[in-house]
């Protein structure tokens, strides 16, 4: 994966429009993301860099500038990294513009969120125990099997740098939820992987995870069919082929997996959640057309009120 060092012409904090991002502050330290996730909603749209990532390097200069401009009206709450990349991909360079971005919100006591499916290097660690009220980590975590992060997730972290992760965070005393997005129908969701999953989960003392099935975008639907097998693509695919286009989160057109699979899935994990003690929460923005699930329970106190009452936090990615 080539790196491509880019200076960031706009803002570089950017008002989230979608679910309960919306009006919360969002950061990306990179246009295109090396862990290449097959399923990825960004790298799906338009114009998304392929086999290359462009650095903003520029990214904490304007960061400084943007937080320390006097006439800012709106106070920055809360910054939410990685909706549409990953702040821990290995490239040392991105890591540094991260470690920066992420030490002036810190320094300044704003808030900072993320989702990651990468390793968290030490030094982000020791950063974060110094500041634990103010981290709200999530795990991106959908199987422990090899072969499926082969497939799916082939230059993301591996799931067992991702539990470490989790143990260390918990060390430094910082909030972290566990992520299982997406849920990929037939491959993710059987009682002997979500057992599996959810065993190493529970050794580490995880309380809670979100859930979500995968969705079926323009976009997305091509980039499945050229990097998973011809046999995985066409099971995943008859799953959404009764499925009508409809409008989820931003995206116009959007297919749903079936609700009565869904359902059934979400169940399945719910059950074998309560004997870890692991409560499953199903992610509303992702999820409009069943029951929403209040999830903020328990979430630090600088979660924004979501604009609809019991919807979770929804990173694309
Ligand atoms: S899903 Fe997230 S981690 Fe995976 S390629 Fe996309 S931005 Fe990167």
């Amino acid at each position: 994966m080539k790196l491509t060092p880019i200076q960031r012409k706009g803002r570089v904090l950017v008002k989230a429009r979608f679910g309960c991002l919306s009006n919360i502050h969002t950061l990306n330290v990179t246009r295109g993301c090396e862990f290449e996730c097959v399923y990825c909603y960004a790298r799906g749209y338009p114009g998304a860099p392929r086999e290359e990532v462009y650095l903003y390097s520029n990214l904490p200069e304007k960061l400084a500038q943007e937080l320390n401009n006097p006439r800012r009206r709106m106070p920055i709450r809360h910054v939410a990294f990685n909706t549409a990349s990953d702040s821990f991909q290995r490239h040392p360079e991105i890591l540094a513009v991260s470690y920066q971005a992420m030490t002036l919100l810190l320094e300044r006591g704003i808030p900072i969120s993320f989702l990651t499916k990468g390793w968290i290097p030490d030094r982000f660690i020791e950063l974060f125990s110094t500041y634990p009220s103010l981290v709200r980590a999530g795990i991106g975590l959908v199987s422990i099997s090899d072969k499926y992060q082969q497939v799916f997730e082939p230059g993301a972290a591996t799931s067992w740098e991702r539990l470490n992760n989790i143990e260390r965070l918990e060390a430094a005393g910082v909030d972290v939820h566990v992520r299982i997005d997406p849920i990929v129908p037939f491959y993710t969701d059987s009682e002997e992987g979500i057992e599996a999953l959810f065993l190493e989960l529970a050794k580490r003392g995880v309380k809670r995870v979100i859930l979500s099935y995968l969705h079926f975008r323009p976009g997305i639907i091509e980039q499945l069919s050229m990097e998973l097998p011809d046999t995985t693509f066409k099971l995943l695919e008859s799953c959404f082929e009764t499925q009508p286009w409809r409008q989820v989160g931003t995206s116009t057109r959007s297919k749903l997996v079936p609700v009565f699979l869904r359902n059934k899935g979400y169940n399945r994990f719910g059950s074998i959640g309560e004997r870890y003690g692991i409560t499953c929460l199903v992610c509303a923005c992702k999820n409009p057309d069943i029951p929403a699930q209040i999830c903020t329970t328990g979430l630090p106190s600088f979660q924004e009120t979501p604009k609809v009452a019991g919807q979770l936090s929804m990173f694309p990615c």
